[in-house]
């Protein structure tokens, strides 16, 4: 290790930094931050640095760096463009045994600043020892996409806490306390910004952790889990939330179905037990529906973290409002997060814009696969500048492309269809009310997939009418020459 990683308290402690341009300005920003008192020395301001002498924010001292300048003070910083200014206040500081840094360059520093998570007072710092400040961002950039938004609540959560579970555990009970805390519902609620139940929560897991042994047998059971609803987007996992992510990461339990790749599976943790709770087409949904229920609440009722991975949006075609009267009939608590539904996912990666300023101005979401009753309008739905998204819709196609001529839409009213949008093996394919029935036949279109009917979908990059001569072409030279072409 080349460097030691501390935090440094800085709280009212004297610092110089010498230089007074946009560098000298990023480290200012910084040391301010961190309470720091900054002299900053230099002939010339930046205009920034100066609006904060001004405001009395920082000391200046215009004038070229003189060694009695680091008389008194704790920490020095040298953002000179001249290297041999730095090298002298690199010299100076060393000499006085005063930490240096020269901002880019290791050689002439003795300590260097890190890429910083700041999600206080939770704070990351990534460092390469001064190799690569770029690949230390990379990093930075990675640990941050997992850690959640309210970390720096939850370390005052706990922190505002510290004192009264000191008062009332023993010290060998604190840590696993802490651990079950932060690492269960408490932790979770307050990451959901839900912080009086969390603290009501809290509550009653210090009570049962401070109930004499033979009253606490039996604690487990008592204690209630919860829930994620988590929308698992189309497929493609990089479509995930950052929040789905996060909570798959800390999920004991993932209920999960036939539309959610394996890839996004891979997203939860290694340990999770996984349950695959998919409806199978022709089985009786229903009874699959009342079973997901049952199997939600029973999980958390033993206290574990369920994740309920759902294709898409879990509130589109989702059944998640249903999954939710459940938990809510049987007081179990839930987080419902969304996920990029089919039709966003897909229209992206077929290139149809869902609304167009020339060619469509509303859009619905529709689903195809229950038509017998009467209510969806036809008509309205038929209509120029409108862009309708059937989900369902595969078998029912011929129906939806008859009712929806039958209620006056042109015949070359372009449709089309989006088989296993955002995937590696995703078609596309274009065409209009009178011809897409028959190229799904053609190209045995299977679900899921989804059928985008308005001006809009003319513009999907994917296979047309001149793709079909050309595979006929195609077709037709193989047969001939048998040659790959
Ligand atoms: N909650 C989901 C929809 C579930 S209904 C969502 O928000 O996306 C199931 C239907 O969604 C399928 O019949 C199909 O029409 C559509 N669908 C789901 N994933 C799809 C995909 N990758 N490509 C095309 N359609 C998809």
């Amino acid at each position: 290790m080349d460097y030691l990683p501390i935090f440094i308290q800085l709280h009212g402690s004297p610092t110089v930094v010498v230089g007074g341009g946009s560098v000298a300005l990023r480290k200012v920003d910084l040391l301010l931050k961190a309470g720091a008192r900054v002299t900053v020395i230099a002939p010339k301001l930046h205009g920034e640095l100066r609006a904060l002498a001004g405001r009395g924010q920082l000391d200046y001292i215009a004038r070229e760096f003189q060694t009695h300048h680091l008389d008194g003070t704790s920490l020095v910083i040298a953002a000179t463009d001249s290297r041999e200014v730095n090298a002298a206040v690199s010299a100076a500081a060393k000499a006085r045994r005063l930490p240096i840094n020269v901002v880019d360059d290791p050689e002439l520093s003795t300590f260097i600043f890190p890429a910083i998570i700041d999600r206080s007072p939770v704070v990351v710092a990534v460092g390469s020892s001064g190799n690569s400040p770029v690949l230390a961002r990379r990093v930075r950039q990675q640990i941050e996409a997992l850690l959640p938004a309210r970390l720096g609540a939850l370390a005052r959560f706990v922190g505002d806490r510290r004192n009264e579970v000191k008062r009332t555990l023993a010290p060998e009970q604190r840590r696993p306390f802490w651990e079950r805390i932060i690492g269960g519902i408490v932790g979770s609620r307050v990451l959901a910004g839900d912080e009086s139940d969390a603290s009501a929560k809290f509550q009653s897991e210090l009570a049962i952790s401070n109930a004499p042994i033979d009253s606490s047998a039996g604690a487990d059971e008592g204690r209630m889990g919860e829930v994620y609803i988590i929308g698992a987007g189309p497929g493609d996992p990089d479509l995930l939330t950052l929040r789905a992510v996060q909570l798959l990461q800390q999920a004991d339990v993932v209920l999960y179905d036939r539309l959610v790749s394996d890839a996004v599976l891979e997203r939860a943790r290694r340990d999770a037990e996984r349950v695959f709770v998919g409806k199978e087409t022709g089985g009786d949904h229903h009874a699959t529906q009342a079973r997901i229920h049952e199997l939600l609440v029973h999980y958390a009722k033993r206290g574990l973290r369920v994740a309920r991975l759902k294709g898409g949006d879990p509130f589109i075609f989702g059944r998640g409002g249903e999954e939710i009267e459940a938990l809510n009939a049987h007081g179990v608590p839930y987080v419902v997060v969304p996920g990029i539904t089919a039709a966003l996912g897909a229209a992206a990666s077929a290139g149809i814009p869902l609304t167009h300023r020339r060619l469509a101005q509303s859009v619905t979401f529709a689903a195809g696969h229950a038509l017998d009753d009467d209510t969806l309008d036809w008509r309205s739905l038929g209509l120029p500048h409108h862009t309708v998204v059937f989900y369902m819709g595969v078998a029912q196609m011929p129906r939806i492309v008859e009712r929806l001529l039958g209620a006056g839409a042109s015949p070359d009213h372009p449709a089309a269809l989006i088989e296993r949008g955002s995937l590696a093996d995703q078609r596309v394919i274009r065409g209009t009310l009178a011809t897409i029935v028959e190229r799904a036949r053609k190209y045995d279109v299977q679900p899921p997939a989804l059928l985008i009917i308005g001006e809009v979908a003319s513009l999907a990059k994917g296979l047309g009418d001149a793709d079909d001569e050309l595979l006929a072409a195609l077709k037709a030279s193989e047969v001939s020459t048998s040659e790959p072409v």
